[in-house]
């Protein structure tokens, strides 16, 4: 899998001028029809996102290119969800995090949850990142709270992503520097952008 820009126009421009490069071993990826269609909730809004497949022309791998928008195996939104990780780590309550994004408690509370439980791997990872992409960044130090610490790191790798490569709104950087991998069941992967 790889995550690309949720423009499908801008997907397929770089498709089909062979500027998407396979995760795997950084061959050439070509179109390769499309994936199943997926839901993106965001402000309360369902929205279907076509899904394109790719496969390297060098290794012959497919890989699916799931829109920046997105994290894996998420429904709601890559700004949605960060949102609330935001709101949280300055202390406020879940309820309160669920109703004012519109998103049932449960699953606040499971994604809550899920970066806890990531929280150091996340930062020690996306300090590593941030630096990599901004040799010049101040070195940063940890305030001994892992929830609130992963979610700033996340905040200086985001913004150093922009300077050095361009913004992308919506927090859709915490989906291009995690692979989508956030909230992932598995381990906490990184992919340099
Ligand atoms: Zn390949």
């Amino acid at each position: 899998m790889l995550i690309v820009e949720s423009d499908p126009a801008a997907v397929e421009l770089f498709l089909s001028t062979g500027k998407l490069s396979c995760p795997s071993c950084a061959g050439v990826l070509r179109p390769w029809g499309w994936a199943r269609e997926r839901a993106v909730r965001e402000a309360g809004q369902e929205e279907r996102l076509s899904v394109r497949r790719s496969r390297c022309s060098a290794c012959a791998r497919s890989h699916v290119l799931l829109p920046d928008r997105c994290l894996l195996r998420r429904r709601d939104s890559v700004s949605t969800i960060v949102s609330a990780l935001v709101t949280k780590a300055k202390k406020q309550a879940s309820a309160v995090i669920a109703t004012e994004l519109g998103v049932p408690f449960d699953t606040v509370r499971r994604w809550l949850r899920r970066f806890a439980a990531c929280a150091e791997e996340l930062r020690v990872g996306l300090w590593a990142m941030a630096h990599a992409l901004d040799p010049e960044l101040e070195p940063i130090v940890a305030q001994g709270a892992p929830f609130a610490d992963a979610v700033e790191a996340l905040g200086v790798a985001m913004r150093a992503a922009g300077r050095r490569l361009g913004p992308r709104p919506g927090f859709r950087w915490a989906s291009v520097l995690t692979g989508g991998r956030l909230l992932a069941n598995t381990s906490c992967t990184f992919r340099a952008p």
